[in-house]
């Protein structure tokens, strides 16, 4: 068990601080049940759990921020020095650089990109991450050497592998086994009685890349598996043309036809969907995953129908994992478009990661008052993935700018002590796992990758 002392308890839905107050949780293994959960919250929790871990006093109590789009296998890309050749659109950033940097993953190179990653994002206060993975010369096992990456972190996350039809049929039947494959995986653990800390997503690159068999195919794991598909649509103009062209229906449509869009499904970037599209997502609870930053540096548009949707959350898209800094840029990017949103609009987005990680995890709790868990909800039974901040305000802080705290002021430098379900994973500022061994590995095959990349 693990007890936070003498914290304000900072909440983003709705926004609140409180008085300052106790918060105990148990750890893995603790409390039966009830493990990786919230045990108490008020004053003097000392005197009732004697035997708790301290885990910190003073500064603000958060839930864990959620990155809901990401591709870990990009973190050995920073600062890549491999000429690329000088790209004009989109689908020349696609071919010129990432189809190189993907072909030429193999397992230790994936291996410590995903610890690298998700070492990044615990750092930043960020517990759970949602990733795409793309790998076609090591497609077998892949998700398992992610998912191996994760436990070693301590981190939550939905991974998947990104179905394609770039590689030919047999990539994509590769790409497709490999995800239900993982899925079995993580069901079998349930079965076993685990509460899994990652689960399985049905992934798929993009609309342009997935030919209709390949697409039925991914519908009908996502029905077998009871997980929700994770794809790219829409990123840039072009998969929308290329949609209409080749195939005579907008991107969400071929989606839908085939019965692939549930609630547990997340549609990376959407920028060129169209409001009936949005309409459609809308009706059946999908989840639209914004990466400004990305969307940014790749120059594919500004998504100026995001208030339109129902569900947005905030995803990296590969470009490290610190939810703060992407909060920002989606609020000041907006703001450049003179769109209706406010800071505010953004944290219900940056938030909103907790809706998708109840639809995989929530039935692995069982709920104290027989209802429901809630992630990134403060209260006894709900998972203890927790930061808590160092952050002395220059002005007063409460529930109405909380959202301006965080756009203009808090950032990750400010993450002090991270736990996961109940385990601390950072403690004043020193990560419980190997960073500096993890970053070394990082570096030695970064320089494998790049050395791979040449003549591919
Ligand atoms: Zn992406």
């Amino acid at each position: 068990m693990i007890l936070f002392e003498n914290v304000r308890l900072l909440s983003f839905n709705p926004p609140s601080v409180s008085e300052p107050t106790d918060l105990a949780a148990y750890g893995p293994g603790e409390g039966g049940a009830s493990a990786g959960t919230i045990a108490a919250i008020g004053k003097g929790l000392r005197a009732r759990f004697p035997q708790a871990e301290p885990a910190g006093a003073g500064g603000y109590l958060s839930p864990g921020l959620v990155c809901s789009h990401t591709h870990l296998y990009s973190a050995l890309s920073r600062g890549i020095e491999v000429p690329i050749a000088p790209s004009k659109d989109f689908a020349q950033i696609l071919v010129n650089l990432w189809w190189r940097l993907d072909r030429a993953i193999d397992l230790p190179i994936l291996e410590a990109s995903a610890l690298s990653g998700c070492a990044d994002a615990i750092a930043a206060g960020v517990t759970s991450i949602v990733d795409h993975h793309a790998g076609p010369e090591a497609i077998d096992g892949s998700l398992s050497v992610i998912a191996a990456a994760y436990a070693e972190i301590g981190a939550r996350g939905i991974l998947c592998y990104e179905t394609t039809d770039r590689n030919g049929p047999e990539g994509a039947r590769a790409g497709l086994a490999e995800n239900l494959r993982f899925a079995r995986e993580v069901d079998a653990a349930r079965a076993r009685g685990a509460a899994p800390l990652v689960d399985a997503a049905i992934g798929a690159h993009a609309g342009f890349t997935v030919g209709d068999e390949t697409l039925e195919g991914l519908a009908e794991a996502v029905k077998t598996s009871g997980r929700g598909i994770h794809i790219h649509l829409a990123e840039d103009k072009y998969d929308a043309v290329d949609s209409r062209y080749r195939h005579g229906l907008d991107p969400i449509e071929r989606l839908d036809r085939v019965g692939a869009l549930t609630p547990k499904g997340i549609i990376g970037h959407g920028v060129w969907l169209s409001p009936s599209e949005i309409e459609t997502m809308n009706g059946r609870d999908v989840f639209l995953a914004h990466n400004a930053r990305s969307n940014m540096n790749n120059a594919v548009g500004y998504n100026a129908l995001l208030p339109r949707h129902k569900n947005v959350v905030l995803g990296t898209d590969g470009m490290g994992a610190d939810m703060l800094e992407e909060f920002k840029f989606a609020v000041f990017r907006h703001r450049e478009s003179g769109g209706p949103w406010w800071p505010g609009d953004f944290l219900a987005c940056l938030d909103r990661g907790n809706r998708l990680l109840e639809r995989y995890f929530a039935a692995d709790f069982a709920a104290p008052s027989g209802s429901q868990v809630a992630f990134g909800v403060l209260a006894p039974g709900n998972p203890a993935d927790l930061v808590l901040w160092d952050y002395d305000p220059p002005t007063p802080m409460d529930g109405a700018n909380v959202a301006g705290h965080l756009a203009f002021g808090m950032s990750a430098r400010s993450a002090r002590t991270v736990a996961v379900a109940g385990r601390l994973r950072i403690k004043d500022r020193a990560p419980l796992f190997d960073m500096e061994a993890i970053q070394r590995k990082a570096r030695t095959q970064a320089a494998r990758l790049w050395k791979n990349m040449e003549g591919r």
